[in-house]
């Protein structure tokens, strides 16, 4: 894991002026209602790699279409990692953004998966700083945020199966409402017995589009049984409970305890995971990492042992989940709705998050 260390790096960003940006009443009517991952931003950052050139070319520069050759090595071979974290406005006219060290190396760690080169942390902490900088006036006022999205992909011309001699590294924005109003209703969630998400020695672990894209038949599957969320069982003995396709998973016990399954290849290691089992130590919950099987999970919950179970991810932060359907039928979750645990732990991540209560241990990375 050597390379995943960082290196600092003295990249310094060229800026292009954006010759016309939306105007404020435009962005103003954008910013109203805008969902999630439909408003962009007006700007993007790029940076270019080339195995004898290291990283160059650094840009803070108007989004617009990448040109692209049919035969990048992406578009056949899927060599692409991602990240995705949010900003937050702050009352006095700045903006912070939630743990992004911790983004910047899970980014490294999904590159050495994907054989592809390890940016420095320092330089993903700037591009992500200068595009929210920039484009600081995209955060909604409220309970929105802006959705930042780091991603980076093999870019070389040629059809050899290979790691990749050219990258490009781009940033991107996208001004989100709340994604879950507070208060939202449990989510129900299909647990596949027909698909698995992640293997032994996979990338389960590595943020990468490939992982999405062998998730979606599955989540069609949970859409066509009336379910919202997919869950998706271990690939070996098809019994314990791995992860939702894009969101980690909490169970919380009637005697206060939780468990979360343990990461192990398999598993994205989620900040927001990591960042409730900490506050939950905080708390003084009894918290573990253990395997949890689906046969458990439905006795549990017929006995009322299991009260309450949550999906997890910077997106929608914390969903309750009320229902559970497979093959082998439906169970319902404590009172199919959302539960005091769940609620207490949202609002302790919530609120730091958001600056309204104190950052105890130093996520909040303030932009400006
Ligand atoms: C991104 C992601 C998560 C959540 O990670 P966070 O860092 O909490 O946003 C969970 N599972 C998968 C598969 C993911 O891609």
């Amino acid at each position: 894991m050597s390379k995943t260390t960082s290196t600092t790096s003295s990249l310094s960003f060229a800026h292009v002026p954006h010759p016309s940006p939306v105007s404020a009443e435009k962005r103003a009517e954008l910013l109203k209602n805008p969902g999630f991952g439909r408003v962009f931003s007006d700007h993007m950052v790029t940076i270019r790699y080339h195995e004898t050139k290291g990283w160059y070319d650094a840009k803070v520069e108007p989004r617009a279409p990448i040109p692209m050759d049919p035969a990048a090595a992406v578009l056949h071979y899927a060599q692409e990692i991602f990240e995705g974290l949010k900003a937050y406005r702050t009352a006095d006219g700045g903006a912070t953004l939630f743990r992004p060290l911790e983004n910047a190396r899970r980014f490294q760690q999904s590159a050495e998966r994907l054989a592809m080169p390890i940016l420095p942390e320092n330089v993903f902490l700037e591009a992500v700083d200068q595009l929210v900088k920039i484009d600081r006036a995209w955060i909604p006022e409220g309970d929105g945020s802006l959705y930042i999205r780091p991603f980076m992909f093999a870019n070389e011309i040629f059809l050899g199966v290979k790691p990749s001699s050219d990258y490009l590294f781009i940033v991107i924005a996208s001004s989100v409402g709340a994604y879950f109003k507070t208060d939202a209703p449990a989510v129900s969630v299909w647990v596949s017995q027909d698909y698995t998400r992640a293997a032994p020695g996979g990338t389960g672990a590595a943020k990468c589009g490939g992982n999405y894209a062998s998730s979606l038949q599955a989540q069609a599957e949970a859409t066509r049984h009336g379910c919202d969320q997919v869950v998706f069982l271990d690939a070996v003995e098809q019994r314990w409970i791995e992860e939702l396709g894009g969101m980690n998973i909490f169970f919380v016990f009637d005697d206060g305890s939780m468990i979360t399954p343990p990461l192990g290849g398999t598993i994205l290691p989620g900040i927001t995971r990591n960042s409730l089992l900490t506050l939950a130590k905080d708390k003084g919950i009894k918290v573990s990492e253990e395997r949890y099987s689906i046969d458990q999970w439905r006795k549990d919950a017929a006995s009322g042992r299991l009260r309450e179970a949550f999906a997890c991810g910077t997106a929608a932060v914390v969903t309750p989940i009320g229902t559970v359907r497979s093959n082998d039928g439906e169970f319902r979750i404590g009172n199919g709705g959302s539960g005091a645990k769940t609620e207490e732990l949202k609002a302790a991540l919530v609120g730091i998050q958001r600056g309204r209560t104190a950052d105890p241990h130093g996520w909040i990375h303030r932009v400006y």
